[in-house]
Parts: C-alpha cells; sequence; structure tokens
C-alpha cells in the first residue's frame, strides 16, 4: 500500500428508479424554497415535468443551456435567477446543463442540484469549465459541487444510444486515468474499478435494449462511482488531449474521449502495466487499449478521429498544443515527446486498433 491523502468531496447521492420525486425533500434539506430549472431545448419537457412537480417552489425555466458554457449564456441565466428571485439552481440534464448551473453558483452561491441525464459525470465534481471568446477556460471551486444529485435511471431511458454508448465510453476515461493518477488513493482505485466494470457491463445491455431500466441503472451507477473519481483526482495524457482536441479544434466532447482512450492507455501502457490489468479485468479483455477500442466499436461507436470531424492538416497543431503545458503523466510526454504524441494522433486519426 502507498501513502496517500484523501480529501472526500461533501456530495450527497439520492439513486435509484424514481427518485426524480425526491426533489422537493431535496430542497427542503437544503432549506430552500425556490428552484430555478436549468434544462437544454431538448429537454424542456423533462424541465416542465420537474416544473410542475414542485409547483409553486419553482421560480422558472432556463431552458437555453448549451455545449461548453458560453459567457453569454452563463450571464443570461445568472440574471434570470435574480430577476425570478430563486434561492437554488435544478439543473436536469447531461454536462452542459450541469455546467450551467455550475456558472450560476460560481458567482451567486445559490446551492446547485443536479439531476443528471448523461454518462458525463461532471455532477460530481467541483471543476467548472466557461467559454469566453472562444476559449474554454477551467477551474476548480468548491462552491460549484452539486449539494445534491439525484440519479434517477427513469430519466435516462430516452437518452439516444449512440450518445449514451460515447458518454458511457466518457464516464470510463475519467475512472481509466484515476486510477494512474498521481494523487490517487485506495478509495478511488476500488471506484474505479467498480465503475469501469458496471459500465462496460451494461454497454451491450443498453445497445440491445435501450430502454431496459436494469442496465440504465448499472450504467447510472458506474457513472456515478467515475464521476466520483473526476472529482476526487487529477487526470493525465488522455484528458490533455480530449481538452485539446475538443477546445482548439472543436471536437464533441464525449466522441472525442471513446475515440483517444484507446491510444492513450497504448501510450501508458509500459509506465504503469498493473494499472492496465486493473483495467483490462474489469472490462474483460486481454489489454486494456485493445479491449476498450472493442468495446467502443462492436457498440457502434466512433473510433476514428477522422469520423469525428479531426482535419488531417490539423494534427501537427494538435500535438504541439498537447505538449506545450503537459499535465501529469505516468509516462511524461512534454516537448520532448511531440514525435511520440504525433504519433498516436496519427493512429487515433486513422483509427488503428491498439495492441
Ligand atoms: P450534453 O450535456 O451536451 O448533452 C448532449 C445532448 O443530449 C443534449 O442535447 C442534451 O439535451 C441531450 N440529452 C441529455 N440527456 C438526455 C436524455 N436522458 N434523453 C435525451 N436527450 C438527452 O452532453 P454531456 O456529454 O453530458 O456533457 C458534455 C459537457 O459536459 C462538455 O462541455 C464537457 O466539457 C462537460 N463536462 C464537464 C465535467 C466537469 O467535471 N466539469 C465532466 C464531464 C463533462
Amino acid at each position: 500500500m502507498h501513502a496517500f491523502t484523501f480529501n472526500g468531496l461533501p456530495s450527497r447521492v439520492v439513486f435509484g428508479a424514481g427518485s426524480i420525486n425526491r426533489l422537493e425533500s431535496e430542497l427542503d434539506a437544503l432549506g430552500v424554497h425556490k428552484a430555478l430549472v436549468l434544462c437544454t431545448p431538448q429537454q424542456e419537457a423533462l424541465a416542465e415535468r420537474i416544473a410542475a412537480n414542485l409547483g409553486e417552489r419553482c421560480s422558472g425555466i432556463y431552458p437555453r443551456a448549451v455545449m461548453h458554457v458560453p459567457i453569454e449564456s452563463a450571464v443570461a441565466a445568472r440574471e434570470e435567477a435574480r430577476r425570478r428571485h430563486a434561492d437554488c439552481i435544478v439543473a436536469a440534464g447531461g454536462g452542459s446543463t450541469t455546467g450551467l448551473g455550475k456558472a450560476i453558483a460560481l458567482e451567486s452561491e445559490l446551492p446547485l442540484i443536479a439531476i443528471p441525464t448523461t454518462y458525463a459525470g461532471s455532477e460530481m465534481t467541483p471543476i467548472y469549465g466557461i467559454t469566453d471568446g472562444g476559449i474554454k477556460r477551467t477551474g476548480k471551486n468548491p462552491r460549484v459541487l452539486p449539494r445534491s444529485v439525484i440519479y434517477d435511471p427513469q430519466l435516462t431511458l430516452d437518452l439516444p444510444i449512440n450518445v449514451s454508448v460515447t458518454s458511457a465510453m466518457n464516464a470510463i476515461a475519467h475512472a481509466a486515468e484515476g486510477l494512474y493518477a498521481q494523487d490517487t488513493n485506495p478509495l478511488m482505485d476500488l471506484a474505479a474499478q467498480q465503475g469501469i466494470a458496471a459500465i462496460a457491463d451494461a454497454i451491450p445491455r443498453l445497445r440491445a435494449t435501450p430502454r431496459d431500466v436494469v442496465a440504465r441503472t448499472d450504467a447510472l451507477y458506474g457513472a456515478w462511482l467515475c464521476g466520483m473519481v473526476l472529482g476526487n483526482v487529477g487526470m493525465a495524457l488522455h484528458h490533455k488531449l480530449c481538452h485539446t482536441l475538443g477546445g482548439s479544434f472543436a471536437l464533441p466532447h464525449a466522441e472525442v474521449h471513446t475515440v483517444v482512450l484507446p491510444h492513450a492507455l497504448a501510450f501508458n501502457a509500459s509506465a504503469v502495466p498493473e494499472v492496465m490489468s486493473k483495467i483490462a479485468r474489469a472490462i474483460g479483455a486481454e489489454t486494456a487499449a485493445s479491449g476498450m477500442y472493442d468495446l467502443a466499436k462492436t457498440n457502434g461507436a466512433p473510433v476514428s478521429l477522422a469520423a469525428i470531424g479531426m482535419k488531417v492538416e490539423d494534427l501537427d497543431r494538435a500535438a504541439a498544443l498537447a505538449v506545450k503545458t503537459p499535465y501529469w503523466n505516468p509516462r511524461p510526454f512534454g516537448p520532448d515527446q511531440i514525435a511520440d504524441i504525433r504519433d498516436l494522433l496519427q493512429r487515433a486519426f486513422e483509427g488503428v486498433r491498439p495492441d
């Protein structure tokens, strides 16, 4: 056992089919009275259902959450919360909606309740991101950590299957990198292995029967664990590459995670073989990298950057950006390793199956 420091995050989780009905008691527990409900335009029906259940305790709906939290959207939502005298925020949706809730909490101190409907995991982290002038600025602040998270698998039954698979791979990526994080600890290690196993087992069942509430429950359970890992320990090469590709080349968030993960694991395999064995065991594969690639491909997810909009002429710039300000990684990658990172990106671009 290695020495470690563990500083658990104070988040409260209400989990289970039908737990959306517990929202009002969560408001009571927080001592708040008027919620502003956030959602994307696509999920307005869910927000309306929540508003109807809350009755007078809903101050209104703000249905304009969009990907990457543009500053204009954060400012407008903060203003809406003020105008409607909301004393708490309810974010019902995926990472984009949770992100908007965090942007409000950051500036207003209003408590945030998250009702996640994807597997992205933002609800378990104190990390926020706001896009200003085309640049996404991220930060960490305990204020943005949702005070309560309601995980109701019933709300995920209609998540389109292609989004479900890539979102689930996005969750696995958090846990996989958590296993070799510099600041990991035995509890996060257990959560990561269990989270990866739960999601890998659920993905084919979701594909076969997207509205199977048991498979949805298992996937959401795994997403909770993987999100907890993301919130508690630092991320490495894989997340650096995804932030670079998503931030500077506008590639879609969950898809880019899905494509890059096998290649990031292959890059790190020689540095942390024992971690790779844990990942391989969790997904029932011979190696972590090839198993992750197969999990994505056999379940209909994209496996090449080319397929999700990356241009070959941008690969040099992506490699240069990624190595310029590297994150800690078990196998260092900085300006001296640019050729290796460029090679990794080439293989991800082409969708080559790693060994
Ligand atoms: P998303 O929130 O953008 O949702 C994708 C689409 O799916 C949206 O149109 C949404 O309305 C729809 N959708 C969501 N749930 C649905 C459901 N159950 N049924 C039908 N449609 C549904 O996607 P995401 O992948 O959840 O989030 C991505 C964003 O989250 C990125 O901006 C990423 O940077 C951020 N993120 C942040 C953290 C963090 O810790 N801060 C962690 C993970 C992701």
